[in-house]
């Protein structure tokens, strides 16, 4: 049995919960996009570990692929690493030979582009990554054990930046190469080595980063990030088939929470934001930044499990809205007519809002009848709720 997780709204769902908590019957948690833009928060064994790069699986002793679909920065693979085997864990991992290297070049440019274009990215450098992989002057990770090759793509990629500097480069070139070749035994063509091993019957778990509606496809272009996060994206992000993929989970909040610019209809502003900000401690694993705060969007989901060819449900965070008598939902849109899915542009749709009764505990009758509507919405079955960061706080449905 292979099984997809991907965040249902704009990230920060508790992807690394709900990972931690399925990854038992797993053999292998792989990782296909994104890169040090994504954090993880999980909790294990009572202590609070923070990733960026490494699937949260590897805590639990399982393989860790890190799929060519992603932009890695060694520098901080490095930290996550050594800071994992300083708390006795000794991270099984598989680095594809064909994913692409951040260089310091690559988050020089992040920064600047950014001023410019105003997204509000992490600066961790993986949107121009995408963009020298697309302009086919990237660096990939087997690209770095050849001097020549990855002079010429690093020259070629400062040149069309306009940020050339010969010494700068060389010294680059030999700072990447020193970081690189520390994972040298770790780096295969995952490829091969993932369908080999789904071949052979392993169990994989394929684990978004992210979230749909952050999808540069499908999310809120051009307020996005620089890679495919729906489920589709494992395909070409880990060069599998479709038909490896036996169910998806989709994760979501009973409220939504936005980092950085771009559109959220139902977002929410004053105490009652701060309230749930501080209980749900809504700011960002990556950058510590406060995160906006939102009711739930019922249009935003529909699409979101549609595109995303949810089968499952992981509600999480229940406990944050408890003891809230009453929840605003938003059922629809009104953008000149009413509409159960988000338009293109959505920053002009005014969300209808209707109210559910609120929650005192997991055991109250109002959060199953607000679980079952979220099941009719989505399309899908509510297979976990999760009320608490650990992994205790957890109740399986079915
Ligand atoms: P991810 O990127 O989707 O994994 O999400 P984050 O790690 O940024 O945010 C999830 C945070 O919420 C982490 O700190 C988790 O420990 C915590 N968390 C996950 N599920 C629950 C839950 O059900 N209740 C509470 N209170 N916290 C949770």
């Amino acid at each position: 049995m292979n099984i997809a997780v991907i965040g249902l709204q704009f990230g920060d769902e508790g992807k690394g919960k709900i990972v931690d908590y399925l990854a038992e019957d797993f053999d292998i948690i792989a990782r296909y996009s994104g890169g040090s833009n994504a954090g993880h928060s999980v909790l294990h064994n009572g202590k609070k570990f923070k990733l960026h790069l490494i699937p949260s699986g590897v805590l639990r002793g399982k393989i860790g692929v890190l799929g060519n679909g992603m932009a890695i920065d060694f520098s901080v693979l490095d930290e996550e690493f050594s800071s994992l085997k300083e708390e006795g864990i000794e991270p099984r991992i598989k680095i594809s030979s064909r994913a692409h290297v951040v260089t310091s070049f690559h988050k020089i440019m992040d920064e600047r582009e950014d001023e410019i274009i105003g997204i509000g990215t992490t600066r961790r450098g993986i949107g121009p990554t995408y963009e020298t992989k697309v302009k086919r002057v990237g660096i990939r990770v087997g690209d770095v054990f050849d001097d020549n090759v990855m002079l010429k793509r690093l020259k070629l990629a400062t040149k069309l930046w306009g940020i050339y500097y010969e010494k700068e480069v060389e010294k680059e070139a030999r700072a990447i190469k020193e970081q690189v070749r520390k994972f040298k035994e770790f780096i295969v063509d995952t490829e091969i080595w993932l369908n080999e091993a789904i071949r052979a019957g392993k169990n994989v778990l394929f684990e978004g980063s992210q979230a749909a509606l952050l999808d540069v496809d499908f999310g809120t272009y051009p307020f996005v990030t620089s890679s495919n996060t729906i489920s589709g994206g494992m395909l070409s992000g880990l060069g599998v088939p479709p038909r490896v993929i036996d169910k998806i989970v989709g994760v979501m909040k009973p409220y939504m929470t936005r980092v950085g610019a771009g559109p959220f209809p139902t977002e929410i502003f004053g105490d009652i934001a701060k309230e749930l900000r501080d209980k749900g401690n809504e700011y960002g694993a990556t950058t510590g930044r406060p995160r906006r705060i939102g009711w739930l969007d019922l249009p935003l989901l529909r699409y979101a499990a549609l595109v995303g060819g949810v089968d499952e449900i992981a509600l999480t965070k229940v406990d944050i809205l408890e003891g809230m008598k009453k929840i605003p939902v938003a059922f629809e849109y009104d953008c000149n007519g009413k509409r159960k899915y988000p338009p293109l542009h959505i920053e002009n749709c005014k969300p209808i809002y209707n109210e559910l009764d609120g929650w005192e505990s997991i055991e109250d009758d109002n959060l199953w009848n607000y679980v079952r509507m979220i099941e009719k919405e989505a399309g899908a079955k509510v297979r976990i709720v999760s009320y608490g960061a650990s992994r205790e706080d957890t109740k399986l449905i079915g």
